[in-house]
């Protein structure tokens, strides 16, 4: 008995580690989906509907972290969270960019966005692949793809391997930008609920940033979806926003807090709306 608590307990902070390396963490993922799942099409709405697994109830937020749970069991699928890039250039170039650690082409989060995107087209078709990962790796990568240091840079990880302090905690830079940022705003502004901070973004949404969401929405006549242009604006708010300031040893607290929430605000906002404009015309 002792033995399986022990068991337990070192699994289970396996996973906790396991999490904490790359994507959103579980609030930032979730909240990308909610604002999705909330903006789609009747279509749309049901098909996601027929492919969520029975357990999630119909709720695609329950499942966006899925794709970082199967990252040790599909040991392929780990390339697919992130897209980095040579240091200080700022801008992604997918054929430069867009390819694993072993030079493999396309294996990014910017080509797996393609790859399930082109796949669900399948839906409704006699098809040979599981259109089940698929929305979950899409729904799960779309968030991925918006946040600024899963396309940061390849020589320190996305800053991974930059140590800092979060207030008094160490942490490590990518971590900050995957669940501190919006840890502490839950904590400080939405009385540790991550429904306030959801419905805050969804209020922006229709109020503050109504003009400009039908361009996030928008992709080139032919797209069904366009992650190149996120990734791009993904590097340059790693630029802009997440490296600046914020050396090796560096003490993050208020300055870096309150001015980088928004950015983060922002960037959950067009992952779910995006994810919804995809999932809206593929499934017309
Ligand atoms: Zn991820």
């Amino acid at each position: 008995m002792e033995y399986n608590k022990i068991q337990l307990g070192a699994i289970l902070s396996f996973i906790f580690l396991v999490q904490n390396i790359q994507g959103w963490g579980e609030e930032g993922h979730a909240i990308t989906c909610k604002i999705a799942q909330a903006r789609l099409t009747e279509a749309a709405a049901d098909a996601v509907k027929q492919l969520l697994p029975a357990y999630a109830n119909n709720d695609l937020s329950s499942v966006c972290t899925w794709a970082d749970r199967v990252k040790f069991s599909l040991r392929w699928t780990s390339a697919l969270h992130f897209a980095d890039t040579p240091p200080k250039l700022c801008n992604f170039q997918y054929a430069r960019d867009c390819k694993d650690l072993n030079g493999v082409k396309d294996r990014c989060v910017v080509g797996a966005i393609n790859n399930y995107t082109t796949q669900l087209l399948d839906y409704g078709k006699d098809t040979q692949h599981n259109l089940t990962q698929a929305l979950l790796f899409l729904s799960h990568y779309m968030g991925d793809v918006h946040q600024p240091l899963h396309t940061g840079f390849t020589t320190d990880k996305g800053g991974n391997t930059i140590d800092v302090h979060w207030y008094t905690r160490k942490q490590n830079l990518h971590h900050v930008w995957d669940a501190n940022i919006i840890e502490t705003a839950e904590e400080r502004f939405y009385d540790n609920n991550i429904d306030e901070y959801f419905k805050d973004i969804q209020k922006n949404i229709t109020k503050t940033w109504s003009d400009e969401v039908a361009d996030w929405e928008a992709c080139s006549s032919d797209e069904t979806t366009c992650p190149n242009v996120y990734a791009s604006e993904g590097v340059k708010d790693a630029c802009q926003y997440a490296y600046k300031d914020a050396p090796e040893d560096a003490t993050l607290e208020d300055d870096y807090f309150l001015s980088r929430l928004p950015i983060i605000s922002l960037r959950l906002a067009q992952g779910g709306v995006r994810l919804a404009a995809t999932l809206n015309r593929i499934f017309q």
